[in-house]
């Protein structure tokens, strides 16, 4: 029902009132194309029969900035494409994959609690997503007259009916360009103190394993898990020194991979008596909502260069974008339509 409404008010026959109004800061547009200013940036053309999408899926989703942002890349492109966002318990990825791809739809972005089982579900997987055992972009392809697999988006009449979901991983690589793009550090070589070893923590201990750090040092509510990582990074990083603790002395960067600091009310995500910030050069929180964590703000108040991890968000976006599109993403306009949606400005 909530989606017939959506499309029924992307049409302009539903008015806003019979929307849950919590979820939109809408004003009606004159043209239908906008109906959502979280879910769409405006479009010159309206929907039509040739419209091609990609969306999100989630469980929850409704707080996701990708449609926003992807949007927003994709107007700026002058691509007759939205990108939409749906709500899709774990119990049926399966199935809604299956109907992206049969619908012809370019690709997908899979945010939690997807990412790890949507490896299992995926036709092939590229390197990326083989690397770090988890899918957050999937590109549908076709094969070809020649015998290659196409994407989606090569094929503007009818795509050929042998078709597959191909799966990346863009998150690894969007917090190493975050890092150097954001924050100026270089990860080869570093020394990395790493807060979390949770999903995002785990993604990033090995992407700066594999990128030559020289020491990460994990710490984790959960020792365990911090353990676990490091035996795993000694396994397939023996290059990188690991160790569960904190650094004797200093370090070049520390990151929270913590959900600490999401709250207003939330501890510190770190042990400050065990390892003083100001023996760090720059502190990266992967948080960017609120913009400015407390934490974030002792870093910088003990001297660190920082960041938040808004980049992390956009660049992983703006790598799916391009395997979609198969053109440079817009980013200055992503960026703004991210940072209008995030931050209200
Ligand atoms: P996750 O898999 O649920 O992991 C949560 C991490 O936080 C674990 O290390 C967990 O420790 C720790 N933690 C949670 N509550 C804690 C508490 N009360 N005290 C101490 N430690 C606690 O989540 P995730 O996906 O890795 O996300 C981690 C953070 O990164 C979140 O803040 C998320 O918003 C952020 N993130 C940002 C981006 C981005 O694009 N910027 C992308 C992904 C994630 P235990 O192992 O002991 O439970």
């Amino acid at each position: 029902m909530a989606l017939r409404r959506r499309v029924l008010f992307m049409r302009g026959e539903v008015s806003v009132p019979a929307v849950r109004k919590t979820s939109f800061i809408c004003t009606l547009h004159p043209r239908p194309a906008c109906y959502n200013q979280r879910v769409t940036e405006s479009f010159q053309a309206p929907i039509g029969g040739a419209t091609r999408y990609c969306a999100v899926f989630g469980s929850p989703v409704r707080h996701s900035a990708s449609p926003a942002f992807q949007n927003a890349g994709l107007a700026a492109l002058g691509l007759d494409w939205r990108y939409l966002a749906f709500e899709v318990d774990p119990e049926d990825l399966r199935v809604a994959i299956a109907g992206a791809q049969a619908m012809n739809w370019v690709g997908l972005n899979l945010t939690l609690p997807h990412k790890l089982l949507a490896a299992d579900l995926v036709d092939a997987l590229d390197e990326s997503a083989r690397a770090w055992g988890a899918v957050n972009t999937i590109r549908f392809e076709a094969l070809d007259a020649s015998g290659a697999w196409q994407p989606l988006r090569s094929f503007s009449d009818t795509p050929p009916r042998v078709r597959r979901a191909h799966g990346f991983n863009t998150d690894a690589d969007a917090i190493v360009r975050a890092l150097r793009e954001d924050l100026g550090v270089e990860v080869a070589g570093a020394t990395v103190l790493l807060l979390g070893a949770g999903g995002a923590g785990r993604t990033a201990a090995l992407k700066l394993a594999a990128d030559g750090a020289a020491a990460l040092f994990l710490v984790n509510r959960t020792r365990s898990k911090a353990e676990a990582l490091a035996v795993e990074i000694r396994t397939r990083f023996p290059a990188t020194r690991v160790e569960v603790g904190y650094p004797g002395h200093g370090a070049d960067l520390v990151m929270n991979a913590t959900s600490l600091g999401l709250r207003p009310e939330d501890p510190l995500p770190m042990d400050e008596q065990a390892f003083p910030l100001r023996e760090c050069r720059a502190a990266y929180d992967m948080i960017y909502r609120p913009a400015t964590t407390r934490w974030l703000a002792r870093a910088q108040a003990a001297g660190c260069r920082t960041a938040n991890g808004l980049g992390m968000l956009l660049y992983q976006g703006a790598a799916a974008l391009e395997l979609w599109t198969g053109q440079p993403a817009p980013l200055t306009v992503m960026r703004a339509a991210l940072e209008r949606n995030v931050y209200g400005t």
